[in-house]
């Protein structure tokens, strides 16, 4: 097919730093003078200690996290959080909020449901289609959390501030923007993400939880259900995804030390957004689906004047190297998916074919 890599515009899995693959692959069979692949290492060798106390590290540093935050790595990617957080902070009389913005808030609600927790759905964007952030939410006294997206990667939209929830610990789905600007943390009880947007191979989930909310987390669940196994035993109760661990250590100390940290790295994001966000809103053959104010820095979902052109468009791109711009299957249209380790470079080839595709086809 091709001996060159793509301009990769996956939603997910999606592309990575090339700096990062390259370091894997250099590495792969003999990983840190120990003769072996980091794929053969055992995860109670020194080896691996020492990579998941760096990608640790490294996120505490980049968030710049207190004592009172736990990173774990858990398993069954970011839809087995919709589960986990209503069986670990929900029983009895217990109720939380929801907001809900698209497909992933609408998954983590009917978990809920399926384990008959009570909760109540403070805000929707259902009414349009999905396609902006609800403003003035109100949230109920007595919620345990409110959990919400923080980025919808489907409808390309983003909360750029987090609501004002009266002290009541904010849960967050980030699987689309984690690592992709600084956080104020005194509002998140707990964040959790799919790697295989920001971070590394799909499957693992990285989640950092607070202290208190284990205090508050029940005890009677299985144990691989429970936050507070993994956080006792530094995620390695059973075998924990090694690669993926590997890899997201890797990407991580990329956006430190290549990046330059995560200020940098949501400058780089703006800067990427802006231009292609520029180039629609000049064009009156593009437009793009999200309201404004609620576009999203990492997912920008557009249209083409008929369905038709924007089979084109996908299948011309595909032609010239420029991968995943076809928008996800429930909402059809157009997306380019440039998460941090997208390039400028790729965001000008982009451009680029986009100019030259309204020219020939207006
Ligand atoms: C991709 C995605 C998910 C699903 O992740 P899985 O690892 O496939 O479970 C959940 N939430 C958001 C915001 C996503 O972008």
């Amino acid at each position: 097919m091709t001996d060159k890599r793509i301009f990769n515009f996956n939603a997910g899995p999606a592309a990575l730093p090339l700096q990062v693959l390259e370091e894997i692959q250099s590495s792969f069979l003999n990983f840190n003078q120990s003769g072996m692949s980091i794929t053969e290492v055992s995860h109670r060798s020194s080896y691996f200690d020492d990579v998941i106390n760096d990608a640790v590290d490294r996120a505490k540093r980049l968030l710049k996290l207190d004592d009172r935050f736990h990173i774990l790595f858990l398993q069954g990617g970011a839809s087995l959080q919709f589960p986990m957080i209503p069986m670990n902070f929900l029983s009895g009389d217990d109720t939380a909020d929801y907001i809900n913005t698209g497909t992933w808030s609408t998954k983590a609600i009917k978990e809920a449901e399926i384990l008959k927790k009570n909760y109540t759905v403070v805000a929707s964007s259902e009414d349009k289609d999905f396609s902006y952030i609800p403003k003035d939410i109100q949230f109920s006294k007595n919620a345990r959390y409110v959990h919400m997206t923080s980025n919808n990667t489907i409808k390309g939209t983003q909360f750029h501030e987090f609501p004002d929830t009266n002290g009541v610990p904010i849960l967050c789905d980030m699987s689309s923007d984690i690592f992709s600007r600084p956080l104020d943390m005194g509002k998140f009880g707990l964040i959790y993400a799919g790697a295989q947007k920001n971070l590394g191979p799909s499957g693992t989930c990285m989640v950092i939880i607070r202290q208190d909310m284990l205090d508050m987390a029940n005890e009677d669940l299985p144990s691989m259900l429970k936050y507070s196994t993994y956080a006792s035993k530094n995620s390695m109760y059973n075998t924990p995804p090694c690669f993926g661990v590997y890899t997201i250590d890797l990407v991580l100390k990329w956006i430190e030390e290549v990046m330059g940290g995560i200020e940098k790295m949501e400058e780089y994001n703006i800067k990427k957004a802006d231009l292609l966000y520029d180039c629609i809103d000049s064009s009156s053959f593009y437009r793009t689906t999200a309201e404004k104010y609620s576009r999203s820095l990492m997912n920008v979902t557009f249209r083409l004047p008929t369905e038709d052109l924007e089979k084109k468009f996908v299948a011309d791109a595909t032609e010239k190297g420029l991968g995943g711009l076809k928008g996800h299957r429930s909402v059809g249209g157009c997306r380019a998916s440039i998460y941090n380790a997208a390039t400028m470079e790729s965001i000008n080839a982009l451009i680029q074919f986009m100019e030259s595709f309204e020219k020939e086809n207006k």
